[in-house]
């Protein structure tokens, strides 16, 4: 990022997302430790089922991420992105759009080959919220593959006191991420007159290859001029909030 004025605004969301990622590990670990009580959380190193989901953040998460990826990173995130462009052709609904990513996105550009996060010191509070009451094959499956008795015995399974049913996800992690997230969209409105969240990589993208993260201080009708012409204004991967 330019320095200057321009970058003023983002000194401060950044240093609210170190405090709110320090709160997130500090609650993480007590949840999983609060949790061995009455059962077990799966997430172990090495174990990148839910990589494969759609990872959303906030853009002030995107810009942070940005400034720490290396070349091949950023190559692997440029891939992705010319992968989701072709999946999302022509897609309307957000349940088709989540079925074709899983086929065919290849999963998160920033997951390395032995199962590890390549940024995991910067991983989106999203990946950090998600806390696995179940083994990781239940993080990759296709619903609507299982069977009506496959179906009801996982529903069966799940602890519904402690999980964001019909997830397997403990519900408190989730919500305290949703929360954080809300949070850093709350104060980019309060910078900037508008929040912008969605894909995480094709916002990491943006930041890196097309200076969002300066465009966004010009305000809302600059982003959605940027995202426009780059035939990026899809709302099944980004979001726009604010005046
Ligand atoms: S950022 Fe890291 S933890 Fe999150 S989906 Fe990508 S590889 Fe997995």
């Amino acid at each position: 990022m330019a320095g200057g004025g321009e970058t003023r605004p983002w000194e401060g969301l950044l240093a609210q997302l170190q405090a709110q990622r320090r709160f997130m590990e500090m609650l993480t670990q007590s949840l999983v430790s609060g949790y061995g009580s009455r059962g077990r959380i799966y997430c172990a190193k090495g174990c990148s089922g839910c990589c494969s989901l759609v990872v959303n953040c906030t853009l002030v998460e995107a810009v942070a991420i940005a400034a720490t990826l290396d070349e091949g990173q950023s190559a692997l995130v440029d891939a992705y992105v010319a992968r989701l462009r072709g999946l999302v052709t022509g897609i309307t609904d957000l349940k088709e759009y989540l079925r074709l990513h899983r086929r065919g996105s290849g999963g998160c550009p920033l997951l390395e080959g032995d199962g590890s996060c390549g940024i995991y010191g910067e991983r989106p509070l999203s990946c950090r919220a998600l806390l696995s009451t179940r083994e990781s094959r239940w993080c990759t499956v296709d619903f609507a593959a299982l069977s009506p008795e496959e179906k009801h015995s996982f529903m069966e399974g799940l602890d519904r006191e402690a999980v964001a049913f019909p997830s397997h996800y403990l519900a408190s992690g989730r919500d305290a991420g949703a929360e954080l997230e809300n949070r850093l969209s709350m104060l980019m409105t309060l910078a900037f007159g508008f929040s912008l969240s969605g894909t995480m990589p094709l916002l990491v993208h943006l930041v890196k290859r097309h200076d969002l993260a300066l465009v966004a201080v010009k305000g809302r009708g600059a982003v959605e001029e940027l995202l426009a012409r780059r035939g990026l204004d899809n709302p099944l991967m980004l979001h726009v909030e604010g005046v």
